[in-house]
C-alpha cells in the first residue's frame, strides 16, 4: 500500500537532507529518499558533500597537511622529527571514519525529526488526485504519495570523452579521495577546486603532480590579484600547472596513462603519469528520477528546470542543490532546501547569491564572497579597493604562514562593501566576517571601526577594511 507524506524529498545530500528537517520542523509528514551505499551495502546519507566531496577532501587536506608540517615545517619552530613516515592505509581509514562520523549523523537527525527515511532509488511514476507517486527501488520496493515533491538529486563528476572513469588509472573524485598508495607522477585535469584541493593532498604526500588547465587565466572565477598570489604559492610548492591547454588523447595501459595534449603555444605535448584525476567539472543526476514519467521540464544542460525560487515547471515539484542552476556548493544547497521548505509553508524563505561564499581549502586557503574587481571593472562600478597583507600580522608570523593577503572592495561613493576576497591562513573561517558584513550591507568603516581580537588573523580582514581608505595601521 502506499505511503502518503506531505513532502518528500528525493536525495539525501546537503540540499536533500537538509531540506527534510526543515519541513519536518515546520510540521509537514517528510519523508527522504536516498540511494547512496556505503562499502557494506548500507544507507550512507549525506551524498557526495559527506561520501565522496566536501567531507573526505577536507580530512584527507587536513592530514596532508599535518605529514607536510611534520617534514618540513616543524622545523623552523625548533621541533626535530626523526623517521617520519606515511600509513596511507591509516590516513585514508581515518578519512572513511570521519564520514561515516557523518553518515550515522544524519540517521540521527532523520530519526530525531521523525523523517522517514528510505534506502533506495527513488523515481517519479506517476500523478494522481492525491498527489505525486514515487516509487522506491531499494532492499524493498515501496510507494509513496507526496503532496510536495523536493529534488534534490545532486550531480557526478562528468568524463573526458573517449576516457571513461576506471577508478583506478582515470580518477573521478571518487577514486582521488581512495588512492591506495601515493603515485610517483599524477596528473590533474582541470585546475578548478576539485583539481587543486585533490592535487594538493596528494602532491603533499610526494607525488609529483602536473594541473592541465584548459582556460587561459588561472582561477578566471576568482580576483585576478587573488588568483596571481595562489599561483604564485602553488608553483613555489612544486604543483605544476599549465594553462590554456587542449586536450587531445587520453591512453590508459598497464604502466601508466598517456595525455596528449596542445600546449598554450600550440605545440603537442605528452604527459606521462601513473593515474589521472579528470575534475572538469560535474553532470547533473536526472536520470535515475524518471522525470518523463511526470513530465518535469530539464533545462537544454541537463538539469531541472526551476525560477529563482527552485519551482520547476510542475505545481508542488521543487528542485535545489547540484540538480539545478547555480554554482555547485554544499552550502547553496543547504539553504536552498531551507528556502523551498519554508516556501511550501506559505513562508518567504529566501537565498542571496550575492552573499554565497566560496572557499577552496588549499594551502594557501582561497575564500571570496561578492564582486571581482574585475568584474566591477566591467560594469563600470566606481569603487575603491584595500589591501592588506598576512606578512604584516602578529598571530601569522606566530604560526608561522604569512602568505596571502586580505582585499576589500567597496562602493566609492557609498562605501558598502562589495567584495571581500581572500588568499591565506584560514581564509575558510575568516570569510564569515565579510559575508555577515555583507548580509547587513555594511560599509568597509562598519569593519575598521569594530574591534578585533589581537592577536588575530581577523586583525588583517579589520586592516584590509581600514586600507580601503588609505588609513591601515600595521603596514
Ligand atoms: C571532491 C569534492 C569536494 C567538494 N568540496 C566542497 C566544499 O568544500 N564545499 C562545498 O560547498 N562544496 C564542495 N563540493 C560540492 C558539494 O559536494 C556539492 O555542491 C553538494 O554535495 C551538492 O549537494 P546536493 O544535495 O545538491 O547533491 P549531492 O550531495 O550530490 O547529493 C545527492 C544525493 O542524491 C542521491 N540520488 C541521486 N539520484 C537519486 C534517486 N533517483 N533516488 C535516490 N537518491 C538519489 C545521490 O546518491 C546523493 O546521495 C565538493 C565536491 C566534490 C566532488
Amino acid at each position: 500500500m502506499a505511503k502518503n507524506f506531505d513532502v518528500v524529498v528525493i536525495g539525501g545530500g546537503p540540499g536533500g537532507y537538509i531540506a527534510a528537517i526543515r519541513a519536518a520542523q515546520l510540521g509537514f509528514a517528510t519523508a527522504c529518499i536516498d540511494e547512496w551505499k556505503n562499502e557494506q551495502g548500507g544507507p550512507a546519507p549525506g551524498g557526495t558533500c559527506t561520501n565522496v566531496g566536501c567531507i573526505p577532501s577536507k580530512a584527507l587536506l587536513q592530514s596532508s597537511e599535518y605529514f607536510e608540517h611534520a617534514g618540513h615545517d616543524f622545523r623552523n619552530h625548533g621541533i626535530e622529527v626523526q623517521g617520519l613516515s606515511l600509513d596511507l592505509a591509516k590516513m585514508l581509514a581515518r578519512k572513511q571514519a570521519v564520514v561515516k562520523q557523518n553518515n550515522d549523523g544524519i540517521l540521527y537527525l532523520f530519526k530525531k525529526n521523525k523523517i522517514a527515511f528510505f534506502h533506495g532509488r527513488g523515481s517519479f511514476a506517476g500523478r494522481s488526485d492525491a498527489g505525486y507517486e514515487i516509487a522506491v527501488a531499494g532492499a524493498a520496493a515501496e510507494t509513496l504519495v507526496a503532496k510536495h515533491v523536493i529534488v534534490a538529486t545532486g550531480s557526478t563528476a562528468r568524463a573526458l570523452p573517449g576516457a571513461a572513469f576506471d577508478e583506478k588509472q582515470i580518477l573521478s573524485n571518487d577514486g582521488a579521495l581512495a588512492i591506495p598508495e601515493v603515485p610517483k607522477r599524477l596528473g590533474v585535469i582541470g585546475a578548478g577546486v576539485i583539481g587543486l584541493e585533490m592535487g594538493s593532498v596528494w602532491r603533499r604526500l610526494g607525488a609529483e603532480v602536473t594541473i592541465l588547465e584548459a582556460l587561459p587565466a588561472f582561477l578566471g572565477a576568482a580576483d585576478e590579484q587573488i588568483a596571481k598570489e595562489a599561483a604564485k604559492a602553488f608553483g613555489r610548492q612544486g604543483l605544476k600547472i599549465h594553462l590554456g591547454v587542449r586536450i587531445d588523447t587520453v591512453k590508459a595501459d598497464r604502466k601508466g596513462v598517456a595525455v596528449g595534449y596542445t600546449d598554450a603555444r600550440g605545440e603537442a605535448q605528452t604527459l606521462a603519469v601513473d593515474k589521472l584525476i579528470v575534475s572538469i567539472g560535474r553532470v547533473p543526476n536526472t536520470t535515475g528520477l524518471n522525470p518523463a514519467a511526470v513530465g518535469l521540464a530539464l533545462d537544454e544542460r541537463g538539469f531541472v528546470a526551476v525560477d529563482d525560487e527552485c519551482r520547476t515547471n510542475l505545481p508542488n515539484v521543487w528542485a535545489v542543490g547540484d540538480v539545478v542552476r547555480g554554482p555547485m556548493l554544499a552550502h547553496k544547497a543547504e539553504e536552498e532546501g531551507v528556502a523551498v521548505a519554508e516556501r511550501i509553508a506559505g513562508q518567504h524563505g529566501h537565498v542571496n547569491f550575492n552573499t554565497v561564499p566560496w572557499v577552496i581549502y588549499t594551502s594557501p586557503e582561497i575564500a571570496w564572497v561578492g564582486q571581482t574587481e574585475q568584474q566591477l571593472k566591467a560594469a563600470g562600478r566606481a569603487y575603491r579597493a584595500g589591501t592588506f597583507p598576512f606578512a604584516a600580522n602578529g598571530r601569522a608570523r606566530a604560526l608561522g604562514d604569512t602568505t596571502g593577503l586580505v582585499k576589500f572592495l567597496a562602493d566609492a561613493k557609498s562605501d558598502e562593501i562589495l567584495g571581500v576576497h581572500i588568499v591565506g591562513p584560514l581564509a575558510s573561517e575568516l570569510i564569515a566576517e565579510a559575508v555577515v558584513a555583507m548580509e547587513f550591507r555594511a560599509s568597509s568603516e562598519d569593519i575598521a571601526r569594530i574591534c578585533h581580537a589581537h592577536p588575530s588573523l581577523s586583525e588583517v580582514t579589520k586592516e584590509a577594511a581600514l586600507a580601503v581608505d588609505k588609513r591601515a595601521l600595521n603596514f
